[in-house]
């Protein structure tokens, strides 16, 4: 019997994790010598300076610095959602820079798991819908994966919020169902952009506990956050991020 855990069992998923080959891989994210400069106008914005950056399978990875500094600019690349201005991004070992948007939309929704600071959920569907939409490459049946939805929904405590729409929930709880949508297909990398920014404490402390699940579940975490409870975890790598240049990376 395989490992259970939030996800439940590894054997569950055993289609989407081949694909990949996620057992062989060396390095969860390899950033080389990687900048972002944003063009605006004539103006240049370097939001990345030279970052250089292995991360292992299995490292819980917190990243704090001031607003402005490139968090969510370095989240965003990792993350296919932006592209290098120069160097290499490697993630899951695969130089994903050098393969076409359908290839990267692909990756993402398979490999990476996004939580952002205001959840970011569709506001016209439901909190079971919200999470089933990450699971369009999935083969199984609309039921199928209606159960694993509300499966995920039942795993971060809200069975019972299923049909609400987003605006029928409080914040903490749509910040729940961003999680249990950023399970949806497993991945094995998640990715947090300040997640507990804009909720109350006790919310804050449920969301920290999912994160916690995750890291004991095997899971590659890379959160990005000024919330002194996640910086002051045990067994994590702090890094700090100033002005484009990250701190700490050793
Ligand atoms: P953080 O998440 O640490 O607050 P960001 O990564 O959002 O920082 O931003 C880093 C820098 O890049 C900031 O100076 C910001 O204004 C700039 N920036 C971010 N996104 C864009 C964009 N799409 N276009 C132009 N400049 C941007
Ligand atoms: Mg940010």
């Amino acid at each position: 019997m395989a490992e259970e855990s939030f996800l439940g069992s590894r054997e569950d998923h055993e289609d989407i994790e081949d694909i990949e080959g996620l057992d062989d891989v060396d390095y969860a994210v390899r950033l080389e010598n990687v900048s972002r400069i944003y063009k605006i106008g004539k103006r240049e914005i370097h939001a990345l300076n030279d970052i250089t950056l292995d991360i292992r399978p299995g490292e819980f990875i917190v990243v704090s610095g001031h607003s402005g500094s490139g968090k969510s600019t370095l989240l965003n690349l990792i993350g296919c959602i932006d592209y290098a201005t120069s160097g290499r991004v490697r993630v899951m070992d695969v130089p994903i820079e050098d393969y076409d948007e359908s290839f990267r939309a692909t990756f993402r929704l398979t490999n990476t798991g996004f939580i952002f600071q205001s959840y970011n959920l569709i506001s016209t569907l439901t909190a079971l819908e919200n999470v089933m939409f990450p699971m369009q490459l999935s083969d199984k049946t609309e039921s199928e994966l209606e159960a694993d939805a509300f499966e995920l929904l039942t795993k971060v405590g809200l069975e019972e919020r299923a049909d609400h729409l987003p605006w029928q929930l409080s914040s903490g709880e749509q910040q729940r169902v961003a999680i249990a949508r950023a399970m949806a297909n497993h991945p094995s990398i998640i990715l947090a952009d300040e997640p507990t920014a804009n909720l109350d404490e006790e919310s804050a402390e449920m969301v920290r506990t999912l994160l916690l699940e995750f890291k004991e579940a095997g899971k590659t975490l890379i959160i990005m956050t000024h919330d002194l409870e996640i910086i002051n975890l045990p067994n994590t790598r702090h890094m700090k991020m100033s002005k484009g240049v990250l701190i700490g990376n050793d």
